[in-house]
């Protein structure tokens, strides 16, 4: 379309897709169909082989569900998208694509509690091993490495702790040993910009601020096509030697044809296929609905944030507040290099008060809504102790950053000033 590079507002609206050929509809059309018509056998096997790249069921691929791959693939910077039914399956495919019985992940510790389940329980059952590590200490990376860690992994903003993750540093480690770095960026899309830093793979909730209207449950995983998969070839086995699933398939020769997408291949041919948790064309719709507003509302939930940040610092019933721009030292310099573009929709604080308190000002809040979810343009929130973390003893919820009067907002798009009443009012109910 240009001869330089669009920035992500435009990629936003224009990536992936430019009126439809045969009806001139510029609205990206909703493909609800299963499967795809050969034009004959020879164009059939050569799609199965991978000769061809094309549709041939919806499971593994689907025109729609590309359109949004490819748009949020180029607002990455990213080679290949691959969109699945959750964030919770890109999470596992993500991981899976390279790890296998008797491997091993090493892992951030800052983690959304369904990620932490999936590490810590059902991998482990299969086989897969995650060692967990203090990220604001990337070296711990490096000490938990042996020769069968296969991925390094992350949250670029985890909740509630909201301390930003040194990208950069874990990734550069990784590289060392020739393991990709695996950043969830969930919480941070377009206002962090995890390939520029070094990251491998980038992994989406899509269900969070991608679609924004929370109507539709979605998830992504992008490959950067920045790491050299092939460069030791017994760190990755998964790429590097015959696959039996396909034919034999060298995953780093077959995509020399196509790009530096080995991972993305493997992705989509292996785990898609045999795991199927494919997003529905309708569901990608909504999500590409949701994307072409995401630079101005992420540039908004993050205004708004700051603004209730203010409130809360002149609060008599506050204790504290967790926020990137309460932050200081290391995780202050680290918020504002991984986060150029705005410190995220996403507030924690403790009231004095504790749990009763907590629950109080929660169950007072009528503009916001009572949910176990982020990145809504309504503003949600939550009671953490007696919900997401309240499987956890004391002392693990006070690891996790969650005290018993600890309160997480997601600030939506509302006006300010009715978000702000409606925390005053809950605050005055609280005391
Ligand atoms: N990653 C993060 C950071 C999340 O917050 C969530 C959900 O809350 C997920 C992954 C899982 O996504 P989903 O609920 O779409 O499966």
């Amino acid at each position: 379309m240009a001869d330089r590079p669009l920035h992500p507002e435009t990629l936003a609206l224009h990536a992936g897709w430019r009126a439809d050929p045969s009806t001139g509809a510029v609205a990206p059309p909703i493909y609800q169909t299963t499967s795809y018509q050969f034009r004959d056998t020879g164009h059939a096997a050569d799609l199965f082989a991978l000769r061809e790249l094309g549709n041939i069921y919806t499971r593994i691929g689907n025109p729609t569900t590309a359109i949004l791959e490819d748009r949020l693939a180029a607002m990455e910077g990213g080679a290949a998208g691959i969109a699945l039914a959750s964030g919770q399956a890109a999470s596992a495919y993500a991981v899976q694509t390279l790890a296998r019985a008797g491997d091993n992940i090493v892992s951030s510790t800052d983690l959304y509690g369904g990620t932490y389940n999936l590490f810590a329980n059902t991998l482990r059952d299969q086989g897969i091993e995650t060692r967990f590590v203090d990220p604001t200490d990337p070296d711990a990376f490096a000490r938990a490495t042996d020769e069968r860690t296969r991925a390094y992994y992350a949250e670029t903003l985890p909740n509630p702790k909201l301390v930003v993750c040194p990208i950069a540093e874990i990734a550069a480690i990784g590289k060392q040993f020739g393991i990709p770095l695996i950043v969830d960026n969930t919480a941070a899309p377009l206002i962090a910009r995890p390939f520029d830093h070094g990251a491998a793979i980038i992994v989406y909730s899509t269900t969070k601020y991608i679609g924004g209207h929370g109507t539709s449950i979605g998830g992504m995983v992008i490959d950067g096509g920045n790491f050299d998969w092939a460069a030791n070839p017994a760190r990755q086995p998964a790429l590097n030697t015959p696959d039996p699933s396909y034919h034999g398939a060298i995953w780093t020769e077959a995509a020399k044809p196509i790009g530096p997408v080995a991972y993305a291949l493997r992705l989509r041919t292996v785990l898609l296929r045999d795991l199927g948790a494919a997003l529905s064309p309708f569901n990608a719709f909504q999500l590409l609905q949701g994307v072409e507003t995401l630079p101005l509302r992420m540039a908004r939930h993050c205004q708004n944030a700051l603004e209730v940040v203010d409130y809360l610092a002149g609060c008599d019933s506050v204790a504290s507040i967790v926020h990137p721009s309460r932050q200081k030292g290391q995780a202050l310099e680290n918020a504002t290099r991984y986060l150029p573009g705005g410190f995220g929709s996403l507030v924690g604080f403790e009231l004095k008060g504790g749990r009763a308190a907590g629950e109080r000002f929660i169950n007072t809040l009528q503009l916001f809504y009572h949910v176990a979810n982020i990145g809504d343009a309504r503003s949600l929130a939550i009671h953490p102790a007696s919900t997401t973390h309240s499987q956890l003893g004391p002392e693990e919820q006070l690891a996790a950053g969650v005290s018993e009067g600890y309160v997480r907002l997601s600030v939506g798009l509302e006006h300010i000033d009715d978000i702000v009443a409606d925390l005053q009012q809950a605050m005055d109910a609280a005391r």
